[in-house]
């Protein structure tokens, strides 16, 4: 364990077990990936962790792995090495979800882990300390208010993170490591509708793995956000089809800005068979913006965010199905 100018302590754990133990000894410590969400919500002291388990040293983390019908990828990969790793070039969807997060020299640095597990986002929220203080904070962090829906008492803060629904097409599962074992349980099952508390992981657990099924179906993911580059999605899209002579074989949909948790769209399987046309894209469309929940937690309006998923959801069903995917 190293300390730092500011007293700030940090473990370098070289194996899985030595992150987990060195978790489990130092309670109110953080996992640290990157850093490039942690560390910018340390600074506006909305995390405050005495001390961090640094996983950039854990090498079995680092790695992805072709094995049988799996594709392991580790907790600490880079986004860029990510994108520009030839085995994931078949998951089309994955790769451009990651060469649309953050810019180049934050690529570099977060980690597929760090994607997965970044805390969710509010106008309200990711502002200064003193920002936050003039507006007697919130609900999610030291207040006792909402200021999105004052009368609730959920967080809405919506989860924004390109790489989950990029992956949630493809039914991944995760490994996680924790003090008393391992587990694997489906990547859908990590979130939870709850801006507060968005991820099902308990204290001390770490997750160690994404495993995507070999031999994926063709597929695309679009975000829409305020600036052209560097900037978290107001609606994101993935799309997982396959089709045979214009008909669709299997189609999965997933989302991400417009909740407190990617999610897969429910009820996909009942357009199996039918031709993509234009009243199949409305219905999809209508679909999409009847389980979307965008609220006001971000500069855009709730409702354009609705729209725009719904619109990305069309667009990319009509340009793979007009791709020939099969
Ligand atoms: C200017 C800017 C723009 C950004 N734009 C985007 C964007 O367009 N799209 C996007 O998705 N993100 C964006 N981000 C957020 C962030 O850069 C990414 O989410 C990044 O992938 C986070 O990874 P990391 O390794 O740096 O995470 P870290 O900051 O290291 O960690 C994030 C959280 O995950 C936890 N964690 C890390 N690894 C693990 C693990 N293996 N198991 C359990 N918990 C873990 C940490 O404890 C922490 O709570 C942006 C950030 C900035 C600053
Ligand atoms: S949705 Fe409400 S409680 Fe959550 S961060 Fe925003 S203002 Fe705070």
């Amino acid at each position: 364990m190293s300390t730092l100018a500011s007293g700030l302590r940090v473990a370098h754990p070289h194996s899985i077990e030595e992150a987990i133990a060195a978790r489990a000894q130092n309670p109110g410590s953080r996992f640290l990936g990157g850093g490039t969400d942690l560390i910018v919500n340390m600074r506006r002291q909305i995390d405050t962790p005495n001390a961090l388990i640094d996983l950039s040293r854990v090498d079995e983390m680092a790695e992805i792995v072709a094995k049988g019908d799996i594709l392991r990828i580790g907790a600490g990969v880079t986004i860029a090495s990510l994108a520009g790793d030839a085995s994931i070039a078949p998951y089309k969807a994955v790769v451009q979800a990651a060469e649309g997060i953050a810019g180049p020299g934050h690529r570099n640095m977060a980690t597929v882990g760090g994607n997965l597990c970044q805390d969710t986002r509010c106008i309200y929220y990711n502002q200064s300390e003193w920002w936050r203080s003039a507006n007697s904070f919130c609900l999610k962090h030291r207040g006792d208010t909402c200021h999105v829906a004052p009368q609730g008492q959920r967080c809405h803060a919506a989860y924004s993170g390109d790489l989950a629904p990029a992956l949630l097409v493809f039914n991944p599962e995760i490994d996680i490591a924790a003090p008393k074992g391992c587990r694997r349980m489906p990547l859908a099952d990590l979130f939870v509708e709850d801006g507060r508390a968005h991820l099902s992981l308990t204290e001390g657990e770490l997750v160690v793995a994404v495993r995507l099924p070999a031999a994926p179906p063709p597929s695309a993911y679009a975000k829409v956000r305020v600036r052209g580059a560097i900037d978290f999605p107001l609606a994101g899209v993935a799309v997982a089809l396959t089709s045979s002579g214009g008909k669709v074989g299997s189609l999965r949909i997933a989302l991400t800005g417009t909740n407190s948790r990617p999610f897969l769209l429910a009820d996909t399987d009942r357009f199996a068979g039918r031709a993509v046309d234009d009243k199949l894209l409305q219905e999809i469309d209508r679909l999409v913006q009847k389980q979307v929940q965008p609220m006001r937690t971000t500069t855009a309006s709730s409702n354009y965010r609705r729209v725009a998923a719904a619109a990305l959801a069309r667009r990319l069903v009509a340009q793979l199905a007009g791709q020939g995917a099969a």
